[in-house]
């Protein structure tokens, strides 16, 4: 479980802030926020989610930061109550969700801090998930650096050497004599380049991120759905606890993970599958199998870098156009003229942008054009000023401590 993960890390004092006090939307809230949300994903032409221990915590696994969390428990000298292995816990509603979303083609990307492996066993393809912190199911080999799955959780963490041998021949690459090492990171270690890669690619590109269980405090990892508010897209943060980041969200949800995946799906009228064994490819005995390779192929990662080169950078002229054009505006008025006439069309560019930048980048996007209704996005855009009015107004207390919240790592 994660406290054996935990004390298997070297020592770190900076765990970040720990066990802020959780918030829950009222019921009607949570169902207009839910509601808005699904209308966003609708909407949107690249879903990236962003994954963290809360999502996690339903399959009887703590988290770190949170009321209960591991770290914050033993910041009291306590640990958690709740003991499962991570070879018994099984992927939760929010797993198997995203899962379907993927295949729905509604979400493109989801990028996890989690290690326990429960993407991979939901039964997700390679292709559309980045662990950033590695994954107790996953082994690595040192001469090839080729992943494969295992079939129970690795006991080590830090990427230490196992007892096992590479087995790129069995699976139909080249013979490799590596030995084997367990994926999951102690603090000192740098991120796997290949996760990352895709992981800042698909963040940049998306026109909608949404956080789940996740205080956003460990970098990279936290700061990764701020590249989609760079290039003029939206983002969601779904928590129980304030975030890092929830002064730049356009949407904050405070609720249980599981409750707002099963409202948001209904919505979306999605349905939700269960976990069976037999997608799980932890529980494939045969450990040859093709399907054992977890190796991200290269060839995804110069895809996602052509997209990138055409969704990204027309968009980086596009702001510095914009940026121009308002400064010489803004020279032919007087201050407070300027700054009344300057608030109101701020905000319809606002609007206006988000919708040319939706059809723009459809033009652009390859494998999935889902055209933009503009609107239905307007529409939302007046919705979720409300919803963040809501929000604002009713967490002063978070926005004092959010200034608190310092980088982790
Ligand atoms: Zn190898």
């Amino acid at each position: 479980m994660s406290s054996s993960y935990a004390d298997g890390l070297s020592p770190y004092e900076n765990k970040g802030v720990l066990g802020l006090e959780e918030r829950y939307d009222s019921v009607e809230t949570l169902r207009l926020k839910c509601g808005l949300l699904a209308e966003w994903i609708q909407g949107a032409r690249h879903v990236v989610v962003h994954t963290g221990a809360g999502i996690s915590t339903a399959a009887g696994i703590p988290d770190f930061r949170g009321t209960n969390g591991v770290w914050t428990l033993e910041q009291k000298g306590l640990k958690p109550t709740m003991s499962i292995s991570f070879d018994e816990a099984i992927p939760t509603k929010t797993h198997m969700a995203l899962k379907k979303l993927i295949e729905a083609k509604k979400v493109k990307f989801i990028i996890s801090q989690n290690i326990d492996g429960l993407h991979l066993r939901s039964g997700i393809q390679r292709q559309h998930l980045a662990e950033l912190h590695g994954n107790m199911f996953t082994e690595q080999c040192d001469k090839c650096g080729r992943q494969f799955i295992r079939n129970f959780a690795t006991k080590s963490v830090g990427k230490k050497s196992l007892d096992t041998v590479c087995r790129s021949e069995q699976i139909g690459g080249r013979p490799c004599r590596g030995r084997m090492h367990d994926t999951i990171l102690d603090w000192e270690h740098n991120l796997p380049d290949n996760d990352l890669s895709l992981s800042d690619l698909h963040s940049s590109v998306a026109d909608l991120s949404i956080c789940l269980g996740t205080t956003l405090q460990i970098i990279p990892s936290g700061n990764l759905p701020l590249y989609t508010k760079k290039y003029g897209g939206r983002l969601v943060i779904c928590n129980l606890q304030p975030t890092k980041h929830d002064k730049k969200a356009d949407l904050i949800v405070n609720g249980n993970v599981d409750e707002i995946i099963v409202a948001v799906m209904k919505k979306l009228g999605v349905e939700i599958p269960e976990y069976e064994s037999s997608m799980d490819p932890t529980r494939n005995s045969d450990t040859t199998a093709k399907e054992m390779d977890w190796t991200i192929p290269m060839s995804r990662i110069k895809e996602m870098n052509v997209l990138y080169k055409k969704v990204c950078k027309p968009m980086r002229r596009k702001r510095k156009t914009f940026m121009y054009e308002r400064e010489r505006t803004d020279t032919k008025r007087e201050t407070k003229a300027r700054k009344q006439a300057f608030g109101a069309v701020k905000q319809e560019i606002k609007t206006e942008d988000n919708i040319s930048t939706s059809s723009e980048m459809c033009k652009t996007e390859e494998d999935h054009l889902v055209a933009s209704n503009p609107a239905k996005i307007e529409e939302s855009a007046e919705d979720i000023e409300m919803c963040r009015f809501t929000v604002e107004d009713t967490t002063t207390t978070g926005r004092d401590t959010d200034t608190k919240l310092s980088e982790t790592v």
